[in-house]
């Protein structure tokens, strides 16, 4: 019983040790060297801007195929492109925030990716060469200014030397790379836009290229602008992210597993109740996205491994569906479209979804 008695005492003596003892470091490392700080800063934040740069170039060659077999079932949202993302300095602090402007390590005008099978890379262009201009803008409003006249781009390399290209129809849907650990994708209806998190979690093309005929399903079948009526009407506190960000690729809330960010069940049926159709548009979104992919000469066969990925990631999708039906449904609906598909391409049919309107 004494022990007990003491036992408070002797943890307050513990505790004063320890606020007395332990305030700061007690070893004695090298010292460092500021400047060696700061070029190892430059070194990493360039080593950034090229993964990014990477990254987006995979994305873009990967959405290339899916944007120029579709012109057709796009309708009158297509453009002419050269399959060419340009940046500069600025732009790049921009989209990696943090980074500084004069830590970039170059100037002018960089061709950060370029789409293979695109009129660029027929040119033989390559992303981190430099071009002839002030800046991005600049560039970009010749080259529009030059379309819409001759239909022509011409670009000026730094040595002079000038490239004509002619560009082609695809459909008019930016492919955007957001730096973010998700594993997830979503539309607002004109971009496509992808998580890094989702490129680093899926090694396979083919699963990406699903992806992006997915997103450009919701876009084509404009699911976040019927999402947005849909929420008006309910009036949801989310209204406002769900209305901006319609379509994803699955639920926010594999968060549900502790994954991410917690997200309470009133914040689920909240989301639920903003987009009461969101389980109907994902099943058509996923239904549609298949043709999407086997029109542009897409391997389908390997997409079924994508919803066993978000299964690893997220296992609760594997039994709850809030705003899209559970993975298993969509790995089942996945095998069914691709059945119908192949039955189509064996008898000659045009491959088309069952009941497409044509815009
Ligand atoms: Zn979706």
């Amino acid at each position: 019983m004494l022990r007990f008695r003491f036992a408070p005492l002797l943890l307050i003596s513990a505790c004063a040790g320890l606020v007395g003892g332990c305030a700061g470091p007690v070893t004695k490392a090298p010292p460092l060297d500021r400047s060696a700080i700061l070029a190892e800063q430059q070194r990493q934040q360039a080593q950034v801007i090229e993964s990014h740069a990477q990254m987006l170039e995979r994305l873009q060659s990967i959405a290339w195929p899916v944007l120029k077999a579709n012109v057709d079932m796009c309708g009158k949202a297509t453009r002419a492109s050269i399959g060419l993302t340009l940046t500069d300095a600025r732009d790049f602090s921009r989209q990696l925030r943090g980074l500084r402007v004069q830590d970039v390590p170059f100037a002018g005008v960089t061709i950060a990716a370029v789409a293979a099978g695109s009129p660029a890379a027929a040119a033989g262009l390559k992303s981190g060469e430099a071009l002839q201009g002030k800046n991005v803008m600049e560039i970009g409003k010749a080259l529009n200014a030059e379309m819409k006249k001759s239909k022509t781009a011409t670009l000026t390399r730094t040595d002079g030397t000038q490239i004509k290209l002619t560009p082609d129809t695809i459909c008019a849907a930016p492919v955007r790379l957001v730096q973010s650990n998700q594993i997830n994708a979503y539309t607002n209806g004109k971009s496509l836009v992808f998580y890094a998190g989702l490129l680093r979690a899926v090694a396979d093309d083919a699963q990406i290229q699903l992806v992006v005929a997915h997103e450009l399903a919701h876009a084509l079948l404009k699911h976040p602008r019927k999402g947005t009526i849909n929420s008006a009407v309910s009036g949801g506190w989310l209204l406002g992210s769900v209305a901006g960000s319609g379509g994803w690729l699955i639920d926010t809330f594999s968060d549900l597993t502790g994954q991410h960010r917690p997200v309470s069940y009133r914040s689920l049926g909240t989301q639920l109740a903003a987009w009461p159709y969101g389980r109907a548009f994902e099943r058509e979104a996923d239904y549609v996205a298949l043709y999407l992919m086997a029109r542009s000469g897409g391997d389908i066969a390997k997409v079924e491994q994508l919803y066993s990925t978000f299964s690893k990631s997220g296992p609760a999708s594997t039994w709850i569906g809030i705003s899209h039906p559970i993975t298993p449904e969509r790995i089942v609906a996945v095998r069914a479209a691709r059945a119908e598909i192949e039955a189509k391409r064996a008898s000659g049919k045009a491959l088309l979804p069952e009941g497409w309107r044509q815009k």
